[in-house]
């Protein structure tokens, strides 16, 4: 929204088109302070101000970040979390925003997002076996396509999944009957101090849409190990699981995809239309009437409508069904006036 050549606060403050809650996130930086100026001289960085966050979501909700980093490099990245950490700034790290509600009043302090470097893949075979190191930035869907031309298969399952390669790897991202972790042979990341992190596939604990990394953790490059398969083949799979995919998927209405996680031998979905709320709406987010654990966004829809759809299902699953649903959406951002 506002770049860091305006930056004093009289010159933001005549800017007429700005929102007032845009206005509000500004009044709380101070651009002259000692951090902004260190990030200005930190090369591989692009940073803006008061940046509003829902364009970055595929659910089009999100306020304002103090802060909006694009890091093109592993050496911008570990010089900005050495500031970040020198200065006492709380950071969050967005993909693309697939799976995540940002607060209505944005984000305090903040927010990385991989680019440049980060988006390449590396292919290679090794004894017949197919392997590709991929940046952290890298979109699922482009990694799909890549593969299923290469004639590797392991991934067709993702086709569909709207993630970048390190939200997917940080949330052990599936679906049919599949997900990353049976992919994963390395994580290469850095920790919230700025030091490298090399993990092989043994030293990881993954779990239904959980990666269990210690808090903080970047996820900045992965190593997958696919197989050889006829490039027809892989095409023909994926092109079955997208339209399996679309049959039972609500299209046209922005989402963050399932917003709980399947309690154990059932689905959070059949619950919650089970519990009478399919097509529930408060405001503009609306539980969605082709599949009850999506919350739909009819335009405009506010993160506090859709946390309070969340409420709702939650607690009618609990009083009907006595079963407790937990969200796999990772709520970003400042909830404290909740
Ligand atoms: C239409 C639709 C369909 C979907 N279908 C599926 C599905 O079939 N299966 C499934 O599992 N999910 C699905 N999702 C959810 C989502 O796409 C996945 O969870 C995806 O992997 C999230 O990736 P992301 O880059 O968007 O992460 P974000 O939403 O940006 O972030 C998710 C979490 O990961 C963290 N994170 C992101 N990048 C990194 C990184 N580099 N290092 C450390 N932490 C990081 C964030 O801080 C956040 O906590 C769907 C979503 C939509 C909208």
């Amino acid at each position: 929204m506002t770049s860091w050549s305006g930056g004093v606060m009289g010159e933001f403050a005549e800017v007429p088109t700005l929102h007032w809650l845009e206005m509000f996130a500004m009044a709380a930086v101070n651009y002259d302070a000692p951090l902004a100026v260190e990030l200005k001289l930190i090369a591989g960085l692009t940073v803006k101000s008061a940046e509003p966050l829902a364009r970055y979501t595929s659910m089009k909700i999100g306020g304002p970040a103090d802060y909006f980093i694009d890091v093109e490099n592993e050496a911008a990245l570990a010089n900005l979390l050495r500031a970040l950490s020198r200065h006492r700034e709380n950071f969050c790290l967005l993909g693309n925003g697939s799976n995540v509600l940002i607060s209505d009043r944005g984000v305090r302090g903040a927010v990385i997002h991989l680019a440049g470097e980060f988006k390449q893949a590396q292919w290679r075979e090794e004894d017949d076996t197919p392997r590709v190191d991929v940046g952290a930035a890298c979109a699922v869907a482009q990694l799909v396509r890549q593969a299923a031309r290469k004639g590797y298969s392991g991934l067709e399952f993702a086709e569909g999944i709207p993630g970048s390669v390190g939200g997917a790897l940080f949330m052990n991202a599936g679906a049919f009957g599949s997900e990353f972790e049976k992919v994963v042979d390395q994580v290469e990341a850095i920790t919230p101090g700025g030091e490298p992190l090399r993990l092989a596939r043994a030293q990881m604990t993954f779990s239904y849409r959980d990666s269990h990394l210690p808090e903080g953790t970047i996820v900045t490059r992965v190593g997958l190990r696919l197989h050889k398969q006829e490039s027809a083949e892989v095409t023909a799979k994926v092109r079955e699981l997208v339209g399996k995919r679309k049959s039972s998927q609500p299209s046209g209405f922005p989402n963050s995809g399932s917003m709980f996680r399947n309690p154990p031998g059932d689905y959070a979905g059949r619950l919650i239309e089970a519990a009478g709320l399919k097509g529930e709406r408060i405001g503009q987010a609306q539980i969605s009437e082709r599949h009850a654990n999506f919350i739909v966004n009819h335009g405009g829809a506010k993160a506090d409508d859709v946390r309070r759809l969340m409420e709702l299902a939650r607690s009618e699953v609990r009083k009907q069904f006595g079963v407790e649903l937990v969200a796999e959406v990772r709520l970003l951002g400042d909830w404290s006036a909740n």
